[in-house]
């Protein structure tokens, strides 16, 4: 008779503060026969810290394809494996989908072990409506591709909620101003659950003066809730042209945009290079 398999628990961890790990992740952190995690230095002082003993391997972006299948033979023989990353939930923005894949595709059990995450840490207290939010995680780093994805975004009426990295979060606080408008509110959520922990509300327009005020305000771990369009995005082009060419007999160009991306709903790129064309035409 041939063994039973093992399973695979997706365990969260700490996204700072080690105590906000619950009994049941500690309980199976200690019973399973190894432990993956994305860096087996940063979970060794985690499971020093709580003096559990189990044997870490590394699983991580570069090599998660190779491992999964070294792991995939351990489970099938029997034994169990948690994978942990190194902060939060596994696979949210962090390797684990495809340990997962593997897992399943070979009719092994996956059990989630729920906790921390930065995203509904954040959502949780941001005053926002999360009965519809988009996580979208890391925006692009190059500003083409960012602005892209930024205007399909716009229209959403969902709580949007982004990763940024800290020597990318002034640039980012400004893509999404231009894209959104500076009068969308956000709040910043920086090193929640830590030290430093900061939670910002504000506008996006308010970001940007708020990350200029301090240095201190650059530096950490950030994660962004910008509140959702006020209305669906109207995308009819005529409503869009009759809009602006009204809007551009009084004003500018860029506060006829601004404003019609408040009307609409639609991102400021599609907007500005229709009314460019319009004062061309004109
Ligand atoms: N799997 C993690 C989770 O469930 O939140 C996210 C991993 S992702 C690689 C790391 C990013 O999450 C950071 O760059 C930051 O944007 C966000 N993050 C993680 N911990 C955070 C914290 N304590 N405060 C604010 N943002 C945090």
């Amino acid at each position: 008779m041939s063994q039973p398999s093992g399973t695979l628990f997706i365990v969260a961890t700490p996204i700072g503060h080690r105590e906000d790990i619950s009994a049941r992740a500690l309980e199976t952190l200690r019973t399973v026969a190894l432990i993956a995690a994305e860096d087996t230095r940063n979970s060794g002082l985690l499971m020093q810290h709580f003096g559990i003993r189990t044997p870490l391997t590394a699983l991580h972006e570069h090599n998660e394809r190779s491992v999964s299948a070294t792991l995939m033979q351990k489970l099938q023989s029997g034994l169990s494996v948690a994978l942990i990353s190194d902060a939060g939930t596994p696979a949210i923005s962090d390797p684990g989908a495809l340990l997962v894949e593997s897992a399943l595709a070979g009719g092994i059990r996956v059990v989630p072990i729920p906790g921390p995450s930065a995203v509904t840490a954040l959502l949780s207290v941001s005053g926002f409506s999360a009965r519809h939010f988009f996580f979208y995680g890391f925006l692009p780093v190059k500003a083409g591709a960012r602005t892209r994805e930024l205007a399909t975004l716009a229209g959403l009426q969902a709580t949007l909620v982004f990763y940024e990295a800290p020597h990318r979060i002034r640039e980012c606080l400004a893509a999404l101003a231009e894209a959104l408008g500076g009068e969308r509110r956000i709040v910043i959520g920086r090193e929640l659950t830590k030290l430093f922990e900061t939670v910002h509300r504000t506008t996006l327009a308010g970001a940007l003066l708020w990350i200029d005020a301090d240095p201190n305000h650059q530096r950490g771990e950030f994660v962004l809730a910008v509140e959702g369009a006020q209305q669906p995005a109207d995308q009819d082009p005529a409503r869009h042209d009759a809009l602006l060419l009204a809007l551009l007999e009084k004003l500018s160009l860029g506060d006829a945009v601004r404003i019609a991306m408040q009307v609409t709903g639609t991102g400021r790129k599609m907007l500005y290079e229709r009314a460019l064309q319009l004062t061309q035409g004109a």
